[in-house]
């Protein structure tokens, strides 16, 4: 099978020649926080398979859903219809959302709903007579998916930001710093200055370039690809107010912070900031099926209001988009949130890692190591000399082969090592998955 594999399936990011001798591992199924592997070995799925699998795998009231629904109505075209999923779907997630964020638009994938809030943002500018308006904004080093218009408001060298910059949106970058008060081990000293400095800053940033942005995006208190940098609320505040002092709609991306994840449904909640368009994919179905959403103010939507000739109408829309069999098991994953202990769970998990990140913290090739909710995050370094490892040597990617063999699931972004497991992981598995770390990193 692998000889097929090798033979015609084109991986997302595995492609390159150095992985001819690290096969993809074939897997089998999924059982709760486990992989179970073609090998027979089951493993810790330590990062949520790529942070979607919120209640696990398997979970069965999220299996039946999938079933009832493919056996009612497996599938129909969301132009000129509409269902019982997608209205639950809305009704469910609604009260959950902050501020005045009314109206949903479906689509397929966390890229996608970040493009959907791009166009939107842009056309609902020129609406209101913004015709200047032909730039976004975003966080240094921020990551928003991989079409064309996600990547030009990220700015990660894996996803090719530079080589496709002849094609990409035009964006202004702003820095902010990381918030220590999330390290376990945090140096406060100049915090005060350093966050007043970065509020100056971002003045400054909207005084220059705020006249011409449409909309800007930022993930919320945590920068989750751009290697788990966690920031100041603070400053997200202070985004928001810019926001609104230059005419620009906030953009928040919650794609990978959402559900729970960072301690709250949603991230924005700890700093009392809604956005004027929000984007929730990934945890959005559990991790069942792919589905995202795009919810956008009642204000932005009166912009879309009238006849097509008018330019007025959004005209986007995916084969997919609404499909009821992904709205249903959404529905059941938000009805988890409400009938079983889901955010109880999360603080339980925030525990562990903190606990686990202090253990690992001790290791001499571990520095900089922090928590935000369920997510635990530390930067790897070569203990003989401190200094980051050679990025030659691949030390990320070993350590993730190796812990594999180990029965977990890991994969290091650059430096950074992180845990971010489905929210019905035992706490007892973190500690496991702990000393799992603890041995490789001392071999
Ligand atoms: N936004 C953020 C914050 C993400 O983390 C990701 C995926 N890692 C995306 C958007 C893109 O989502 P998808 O991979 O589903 O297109």
């Amino acid at each position: 099978r692998l000889a097929l594999d090798r033979a015609h399936v084109w991986h997302p990011f595995t492609q390159m020649k150095v992985h001819e001798a690290d096969p993809p591992m074939p897997v089998i199924g999924g059982e709760g926080c486990d992989l179970l592997l073609a090998n027979g070995e089951r493993v810790l799925d330590g990062i949520s398979s790529w942070w979607t699998c919120l209640h696990g795998h398997g979970h069965p009231r999220l299996v039946s859903a999938l079933e009832r629904q493919a056996a009612r109505l497996d599938h129909v075209m969301f132009a000129g219809f509409t269902h019982e999923p997608a209205l639950e779907l809305v009704t469910r997630l609604r009260p959950k959302l902050p501020g005045n964020l009314t109206r949903a638009f479906f689509s397929d994938n966390g890229s996608t709903a970040v493009e959907v809030a791009l166009k939107m943002a842009f056309q609902a500018q020129l609406q209101r007579g913004e015709k200047g308006r032909i730039r976004f904004g975003a966080l240094r080093s921020g990551y928003h998916g991989d079409t064309l218009g996600a990547v030009g408001v990220g700015e990660l060298e894996n996803f090719m930001t530079g080589l496709f910059s002849p094609l990409l949106l035009a964006c202004d970058r702003l820095e902010v710093p990381e918030d220590p008060r999330c390290e376990l081990h945090p140096d406060l000293t100049g915090w005060p200055e350093t966050l007043a400095s970065a509020r100056q800053g971002m003045r400054a940033f909207f005084d220059a370039h705020g006249e011409r942005m449409a909309a800007f995006i930022a993930e919320p208190l945590i920068q989750c690809a751009g290697g788990m940098r966690m920031w100041p609320p603070e400053l997200l505040q202070e985004l928001r107010a810019q926001c609104d002092a230059h005419g620009v709609y906030l953009i928040l991306d919650e794609v990978a912070t959402g559900f729970g994840r960072t301690g709250t449904f949603l991230a924005c909640e700890q700093a009392g900031v809604a956005p004027d368009l929000l984007c929730l994919s990934k945890g959005l179905t559990g991790g069942t099926l792919p589905l995202s959403l795009t919810w956008a103010t009642e204000a932005i939507y009166a912009h879309f209001w009238g006849e097509p000739s008018s330019g007025r109408a959004f005209l986007h829309g995916h084969s997919y988009t609404g499909n009821p069999t992904a709205c249903a098991v959404a529905c059941a994953s938000l009805a988890l949130f409400d009938d079983e202990p889901v955010l109880a769970n999360a603080r339980d998990i925030h525990t562990a890692m903190k606990e686990a990140f202090t253990a690992l913290a001790a290791h001499p090739g571990v520095r900089q190591a922090r928590v935000l909710g369920t997510i635990g995050a530390c930067r790897l370094v070569d203990p003989s000399t401190g200094q980051a490892h050679d990025p030659e040597s691949r030390f990320g990617w070993r350590l993730h082969r190796r812990a594999l063999d180990q029965g977990l699931l890991v994969r290091p972004i650059g430096d950074c090592m992180y845990l971010m497991p489905p929210l019905c992981t035992p706490p007892a598995r973190i500690r496991e998955a702990t000393e799992t770390l603890l041995k490789l990193l001392s071999r």
